[in-house]
This record gives C-alpha cells, sequence and structure tokens, in this order.
C-alpha cells in the first residue's frame, strides 16, 4: 500500500517533528512584523512551534526567535506573541463552552 507522506516540522522549543496541523506558525513579513499565524496562511518567514502553553512559553523566555530569524526580537515582541497565544486559548474555551451549551439546550 502507498501512503501519502505527511510533511513533519520541527517545533523550535522542543525539537521534535510533528504534522503542520499540531504546530503553529511564527511568520516574520517583509517588514519585519512578528506575529503567529493560526490559519499557517500569512506570507513571510515561517518557523513552526508546538500549539501548547509549554513550547510557546518556552520560546518566549528562552527567546528562541532572535535564533531562528537571526535578529534581535525586541522584548515586547515575545509579550505580544504570549498575550496573542493566551487570548487565542482563551477564544478557543469559549468556543468549546458555548458549543457544550449549544448541546445542552437542543
Ligand atoms: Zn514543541
Amino acid at each position: 500500500m502507498i501512503r501519502k507522506k505527511i510533511p513533519l516540522r520541527m517545533c523550535i522549543a522542543c525539537r521534535e517533528m510533528k504534522e503542520k496541523r499540531d504546530l503553529l506558525r511564527i511568520v516574520r513579513n517583509n517588514s519585519g512584523v512578528i506575529s503567529l499565524d493560526f490559519k499557517g496562511k500569512a506570507a513571510g518567514r515561517g518557523a513552526y512551534i508546538c500549539d501548547s502553553v509549554g513550547c510557546v512559553e518556552k520560546c518566549i523566555k528562552k527567546k528562541l526567535l532572535n535564533k531562528v530569524f537571526s535578529a534581535e526580537i525586541p522584548e515586547n515582541v515575545y509579550e505580544y506573541i504570549g498575550n496573542d497565544y493566551k487570548n487565542e486559548i482563551l477564544k478557543r474555551e469559549e468556543q468549546k463552552r458555548a458549543e457544550e451549551n449549544n448541546e445542552k439546550t437542543d
């Protein structure tokens, strides 16, 4: 049986190889703006990181993006990424709660 090869990417924090859907993309666009790319479609140079609090925190604490993008990434960019990630998790939790509520009322 021939199987399609699933492309793997390495997490910059734990260095594990994972499927793209289990990872988040961190993108640096042409103007040097760094952001989390939750949809994986933003243009620019990208790095991958696990969609987990542990890896995102490690990336922020160890300033891993400096190495990845070969640049001095300012502190506030890391703060921004941390907040962005927390917001996304909160949003997902809210969504989950809303779905659960819908199931109850149906
Ligand atoms: Zn990881």
